[in-house]
């Protein structure tokens, strides 16, 4: 099937028309100028407009049409490659500075959904495409990041798992209820915090809170037993994601020492 390419109106007479033929170009801004009253109106509102609201009225059911009532045929000989139309106003609907083309015709709705079904989405920072995996598949990336990577000092992982993200509280049930499950850190935000120290959480504020599933310290020497360390960050892996429901969060440890530091720059 070719694609129309244009739209076609002949024998145009809505209001002031006089008998009016145009052709103009599809996917295109098009605009229409003139004094008042040489039938910019007529042409945009009370013949295309019209016509493609029709159009699309009459594919409806005959149920729905019911409803809506059969609108008036405009008076033009013909209208070729014509879709159905929307028609924006130049009188302010909204007063919502935030409004746009697609939010007041609720366009935007759809479109957001149509994106979510069949797009592809790709990471804002470095471009990657962004997809679900597996616990192996993450793991496999990380020894493979590990390798490629490592020097004479170790390499150190956090494996978090992140729990909530920009909520207020003060967290007294999670952090209680992780305690009982057995985790031993968590990370407030960036710091991470003794889950058997005395700590408080403030309250008023927001927090993102990641649980420490793992804190690993890789050297070439223990690198050696890669299957042992493979099956240690599937634990990982695994324990972080069914805590947050699919998620989890590998940190590398930036700090120059030999310990585990208290406080790791990741
Ligand atoms: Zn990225």
């Amino acid at each position: 099937m070719s694609e129309i390419t244009k739209i076609t109106v002949k024998g145009a007479r809505e209001n002031n028309l006089k008998n009016v033929s145009l052709e103009f170009p599809k996917n295109k801004l098009v605009v229409f100028t003139g004094v008042s009253g040489s039938g910019k109106s007529s042409m945009a509102f009370d013949t295309l407009f019209a016509e493609g609201q029709r159009r699309y009225v009459e594919s409806l059911s005959s149920y729905a049409r019911q409803f809506l009532g059969n609108l008036k045929r405009p008076e033009v000989d013909l209208i070729e490659g014509l879709s159905p139309s929307i028609a924006i106003n130049q009188k302010a609907i909204s007063h919502n500075p935030r409004s746009t083309v697609g939010t007041v015709t609720e366009i935007y709705d759809y479109l957001r959904l149509l994106f979510a079904r069949i797009g592809h989405p790709h990471c804002p920072n470095c471009g990657r495409e962004v997809a679900p995996q597996t616990s192996k598949q993450i793991v496999t990336q990380i020894l493979d990041k590990i390798k490629q990577e490592i020097d004479s000092t170790p390499y150190r992982l956090l494996i978090l798992s992140p729990i909530t993200r920009d909520k207020a509280g003060d967290f007294h049930g999670l952090t209680e209820n992780l305690r009982k499950q057995g985790y031993k850190w968590i990370r407030v935000d960036s710091n991470i915090i003794d889950l058997y120290s005395d700590f408080g959480i403030v309250k008023t504020n927001k927090h993102n809170i990641d649980a420490v599933c793992d804190r690993v310290s890789v050297t070439k020497e223990s690198l050696k037993n890669e299957l042992d360390l493979y099956g240690r960050l599937i634990d990982d892996v695994e324990s972080a994601m069914k805590l947050s429901n699919g998620l989890c969060l590998v940190g590398q440890v930036n700090d120059v020492s030999f310990e585990f530091p208290d406080q790791p720059r990741l």
